[in-house]
């Protein structure tokens, strides 16, 4: 979001000089620059022991398509504790371990997307009201039901960095993984 009006006192900002960052929107009677401002949220793929994907039905975002767990940060929380607490949320489940899946630019809501993949036992779920179903998808079935892979979906690149770190621990190089599981 670029602010034209000072969000504390409602003033018409103006540009200002801000050192390497250039011109940016300023309010004289806060005396106070207004960076751009945007959402950082978390996105969780959420995978149990036997290598299957919690896959969500939310039709207030999509009908055809499944989501992972997803949700806006809050102030004073890390992305991890974020992660964590949206996977009990909307699923029910507990995560064991986190394996971070980079920062991804959400363009279509200006968001900051936060990605993990959230390793889980496998468990009846207890969905929050704002999952209409949730279910568990092999490996293989998973792309299928997921959003189509363009430029800016994050589930595709989590998914893709999953499928590279099953490969690995079939390999027997990932000894982090070997000893949790
Ligand atoms: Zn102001």
């Amino acid at each position: 979001m670029h602010y034209k009006f000072c969000p504390e006192c409602g003033a018409k900002l103006v540009d200002r000089q801000a050192g390497d960052d250039g011109a940016v929107p300023y309010c004289g009677a806060c005396n106070r620059f207004w960076f751009d401002s945007f959402s950082s949220c978390v996105i969780v793929m959420v995978v149990n022991e036997l290598q299957e994907i919690a896959l969500l039905h939310q039709s207030y975002i999509s009908d055809e398509y499944d989501t992972f767990v997803a949700g806006f940060m809050t102030p004073g929380e890390s992305a991890e504790q974020a992660a964590v607490r949206e996977v009990k949320e909307e699923l029910g489940l507990t995560v064991d371990e986190l394996e971070y899946a980079g920062t991804h630019w959400f363009d279509k809501r200006e968001q900051l997307m936060h990605a993990f993949i959230g390793y889980v036992r496998k468990a009846p779920f207890a969905l929050s009201q704002e999952v209409d179903s949730a279910s568990w998808v092999s490996v293989a079935d998973a792309p299928g039901r997921m959003f189509p892979d363009r430029p800016g979906n994050t589930q595709h690149i989590i998914y893709r960095q999953y499928c590279k770190s099953i490969k690995r621990v079939h390999a027997g190089d990932d000894l982090h993984y070997n000893q949790q599981r």
